[in-house]
């Protein structure tokens, strides 16, 4: 129980003594903060007040603190083997007096690594946490008699906020009135039902937290109904700021990929130990201790060797590389898991108002009883004519001439357009010429409807007070008000309370049993009925938005609850007409449609709206071909699960759905294999959110609570977005099994041709821990770096998605590797047999040593330029096209021809002086790695041409 919770420490510290808001009458809040609840704060009280508390935020210690992220390096298993092998290298060095350089050596670099991958992880983690702030909620404000939006961080004390369902409450505040207003406190409280707050209450001191009905706080979510709300505390001041340390910090949990890889590391580090031991324990046994010293090097090297030391931060930082890349393209990436398997969605469940469409209405045509009307203008202006049709067609002497509303006209839509104005929650804004408005575009259509006629919401507001509310939601579809009419401006049926209900036309005419002709209403025949369903059906079917409107006198007020008004308030209703507006489909999304198809996703339509409206915009946009059948939410609740599951594989458009239906298309889509990426908005949307694969918030119309429960956000809410984004997550993954490819395919040829060296009789090891780890980090990582950049290969959206549990290695890429290094090392092997005679033969001996290093090096070059594309010859692709491609193989040239060529360089990484002849040679022979890659590629394409033909 809420009750028994302990009370909180109090909102200010002693020296500032805590007002205990929720003992305080409305009134009396008003009066200590000294604010007109009708005009708000002004500018320069906010500014002051800005100055004196701070911006409204929280400072948390989100994610990891730099000192773990540090720590996390060092303790990953692979810099754990190095620096044992750093050690055994530098016993064995100082027992035969010589200077420990490896030791040092790879000391620095496993240092430096640790650096370096401390620095890539905090900046991408601050990256993150930056994308986060972008969708910063915002708020409804009054300031100055003007209602505006305004970030969250902005809000001052004194401020009057209102809050409606789907709000994360941005302050703690005094509630000055609320409707219906449920808030879920879990997050303080831990209790999960949502509270019901009541403002007009006033409450004793010792009230617990949790039963303070007339507060709201920071941090919680509204469920349902509205608010008006004065700010009472804001930042640290709020009681979430006071257990600030007990926030959620910014899940930083490893993504799948990085997981693998991790695990990857560790079976890498177990099998190169195991070579170690096979090594060293087979030495032994043949040739008893007298090589020990020479057995341990060759294991020491490779134990390096089989490490791709590199990997991990590249990984990060190409994860990081992608959610920048798809914020470019407006989608902001919540949970990072989302960029890698983005490029694996099979299928997108999408709403239509707004995602698909471009959810700027306007009402086109009005239908009463007795009159159809064309309505004419354009966007939110409340410019226009209501056109009468009959008359139109009928006025045959002069046709030009446009007819004319009669009183009779206007007796029916008089109460139609009044009930557009006052069930409605939107405001029409009007700045430089331009009419927009602040709330829900539904509502702002008919705003600016009622403008046309003449009926003003500020003034309809003023003349009839609304006094109560049932409100929106997508599940009851509908919306009333109840409004006083004391001066009887309502030229219908007599009362001093008038209710109006809009909605959903079917749902509205349930509830009516008489019908608005002319000035008086009459009983609602079943003819009437089948009459308003055909005219509905037929607005619909042109794809238009349909609502329906009603009303009634009552003749006293009870307050109304929305689950007892249902069959009491919301029934015996006078009909008064339907509205149909026109939401066109946004341009781009029949594109989108058609690459979604391409590349194997199926595109699928989720709607609270009519079937046949559904059913026209999934035609147009090419979701579904005509007259393909529509499931209705009504359909579905009766289907059980397993035949819900079946139904899933045909239908492609859904409509009259409510939240909870999402939730069972989901399952029943995931249960059938499929990689569902689903969007919402609403606050009842969470939980299909949450169980989609992808869940997808709309960062304009969304609520916080859906944002909270999403892994990915539309910043346009736009489905072509989601289809960008999804190319992105297949660029991002195709980009990392390419650096992967590279990386241990050189790997792989390092181990094999240091293994080889003793077992051909080379008296040494070709390459010391040091060359190693300076392949592996810099002549490996910086290309693969340059590869976590490669733009988009041209096929990549005409292709069926790949499996997200598919394995890293699949589909060709273990056997690549393994091939690939096995040509690495039959090449390094090659040339090593040859240098190492010709360098017996004069000068220096250690050359060849030098040559093999070399060769692996510049080997990798022509891997990197070779591995940007699996069909395509690197003459075939546009060298431009990534050039930190180019760069990083040029810069890693130069390096490695330094360390061949710059004496302190040659000295400390223990190279020799190779002649011309003997670097052209090196050059030769890494050259051959290219060659091979691209032979390879003409040889599969020859053998997929044959297959084909
Ligand atoms: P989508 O799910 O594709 O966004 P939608 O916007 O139509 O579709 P809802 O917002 O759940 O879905 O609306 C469902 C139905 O409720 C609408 O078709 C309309 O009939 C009715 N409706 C929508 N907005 C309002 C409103 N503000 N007041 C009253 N009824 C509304």
């Amino acid at each position: 129980m809420a009750s028994t919770q302990p009370s909180p420490p109090s909102g200010h510290s002693t020296n500032d003594p805590a007002t205990p808001w929720h003992t305080q009458s409305i009134e009396s809040a008003l009066q200590l903060i000294n604010v007109d609840p009708k005009r708000g704060l002004n500018s320069a009280q906010v500014a002051e007040k800005q100055q004196k508390y701070g911006p409204n935020e929280i400072e948390t210690t989100e994610g990891r603190r730099p000192l773990e992220i540090l720590w996390d390096q060092f303790t990953n298993i692979m810099l754990v083997m190095l620096i044992a092998v750093a050690i055994v290298s530098g016993i064995l060095d100082l027992r035969n007096d010589n200077f420990p350089k490896d030791a040092i050596a790879i000391f620095a670099i496993v240092i430096l690594n640790g650096l370096l991958g401390y620095f890539q992880e905090s900046r991408a983690e601050k990256a993150l946490a930056a994308l986060k702030t972008l969708s910063s909620p915002k708020v409804r404000v009054l300031r100055d008699g003007q209602m505006s939006e305004v970030e969250s961080p902005q809000l001052v004390p004194g401020d009057m906020i209102f809050l409606e369902a789907g709000v994360q409450v941005p302050a703690d505040g005094r509630l000055i009135e609320a409707q219906n207003l449920q808030v879920r406190e879990a997050t303080l409280t831990g209790e999960a039902a949502a509270v019901t707050k009541h403002a007009e209450t006033e409450l004793g001191e010792d009230t617990a937290l949790g039963d303070r009905v007339n507060l709201v706080f920071q941090g919680t979510e509204v469920v349902q109904g509205r608010g008006t709300v004065l700010v009472t505390e804001t930042g640290m001041k709020t009681q979430l700021g006071q257990i600030a340390s007990m926030l959620q910090s910014v899940e930083t949990e490893p993504t799948p990929l990085q997981q693998r890889m991790s695990q990857l590391g560790n079976v890498l580090v177990t099998g190169s130990l195991l070579l170690v031991a096979l090594v060293v324990v087979g030495g032994i046994i043949r040739t008893g201790f007298e090589y020990f010293e020479h057995l341990l090097e060759v294991s020491l090297s490779m134990a390096v060797a089989v490490v791709p030391e590199g990997l991990p931060a590249v990984v990060t930082v190409t994860l990081a590389i992608g959610t920048q890349r798809m914020v470019r393209r407006n989608a902001l990436i919540r949970k990072l898991p989302a960029v890698e398997t983005l490029g694996s969605v099979t299928t997108i469940c999408s709403d239509k108002t707004g995602t698909l469409t471009q959810n700027k209405m306007v009402v086109q045509w009005v239908r009463t009883l007795n009159n159809a009307y064309l309505v004419t203008g354009e966007g939110y202006a409340p410019w226009g004519e209501f056109q009468p049709l009959h008359e139109f067609s009928e006025n045959e002497e002069n046709p030009e001439e446009k007819p004319k509303l009669t009183p009779q006209h206007q007796q029916e839509l008089q109460p139609l357009c009044v009930a557009c104005v006052l069930c409605n929650d939107a405001q029409l804004q009007h700045q430089n010429d331009n009419w927009s408005i602040l709330g829900d575009p539904t509502e702002g259509a008919l705003l600016a409807l009622g403008g046309k006629a003449g009926i003003s919401k500020d003034t309809w507001d003023k003349q009839m007070p609304r006094i109560g509310e049932i409100p929106f939601s997508s599940e009851r579809k509908r919306m009333s008000v109840i409004c006083q009419d004391k001066d009887r401006q309502l030229r219908t049926e007599n009362s001093q309370l008038q209710m109006f209900t809009k909605g959903s036309p079917e749902l509205i005419l349930q509830r009516c049993d008489r019908v608005q002709s002319g000035s008086q209403s009459i009983t609602l025949q079943p003819e009437h009925r089948q009459q308003i369903l055909a005219q509905n059906d037929l607005l619909a079917a042109e794809g238009l938005r349909v609502l329906g409107l009603a009303y009634k006198p009552l003749a006293e007020y009870t307050e109304p609850s929305e689950t007892a008004d249902e069959d009491t308030t919301e029934n015996e209703l006078i009909w008064l007409g339907l509205v149909g507006m026109l939401d066109a489909p946004r341009p781009e999304v029949k594109d989108a449609v058609k690459r979604c198809r391409d590349a194997g996703i199926r595109p699928v339509m989720i709607t609270g709206d009519h079937q046949l409206t559904a059913a026209s915009i999934a035609h147009q946009l090419g979701i579904s071909p005509s007259g393909e059948r529509v499931l209705t939410g009504q359909q579905l609740q009766h289907l059980s699960q397993g035949e819900l599951e079946q139904e899933v594989k045909q239908v492609s458009v859904y409509a009259r759905v409510a939240p909870e239906h999402k939730l069972r298309i989901v399952q029943a889509l995931q249960k059938q294999g499929e990689f569902v990426a689903m969007t919402g908005d609403g606050v009842n949307d969470a939980p299909a959110l949450k169980q989609a694969d992808i869940g997808i918030a709309m960062g304009i119309t969304g609520t916080d609570v859906s944002k909270e429960a999403s892994d990915m956000i539309l910043l346009d809410d736009n489905f072509a977005t989601i289809v960008a984004a999804t190319e992105e997550g297949r660029v991002v993954y195709s980009n990392i099994r390419r650096f992967v490819k590279y990386i241990l395919g050189s790997n792989i040829g390092e181990v094999l041709t240091i293994a080889a060296a003793p077992l051909i009789g080379l008296g040494e090891v070709p390459l010391t821990p040091l060359q190693i780890l300076w392949m592996n980090l810099v002549t490996d990582g910086l290309p693969a770096l340059a590869l976590a950049l490669e733009p988009a290969e041209p096929g990549v959206m005409k292709r069926p998605p790949y499996s997200p549990r598919e394995s890293i290695f699949a589909r060709g890429l273990g056997i690549y590797m393994v091939r690939i290094g096995l040509i690495f090392s039959i090449l390094t092997i090659i040339l090593m047999v040859w240098a190492y005679d010709a360098a017996q033969t004069g000068g220096d001996a250690g050359r060849w040593k030098t040559m093999v290093f070399t060769t692996l090096c510049l080997a990798q070059m022509g891997h990197a330029l070779a591995v940007r594309s699996t069909n395509r010859l690197t003459i075939q692709l546009n060298p431009l096209s990534n050039p930190y491609l180019l760069a990083a193989v040029s810069v890693t040239t130069i390096l490695q021809l330094m360390l061949i060529y710059v004496a302190p360089l040659r000295n400390f990484f223990g190279t020799h002086w190779l002649s011309g002849t003997e670097l052209a040679i090196c050059i030769g022979f890494s050259s051959l790695m290219f060659v091979w890659i691209e032979m390879e590629k003409l040889v599969k394409r020859w053998w997929v041409n044959r297959q084909q033909s």
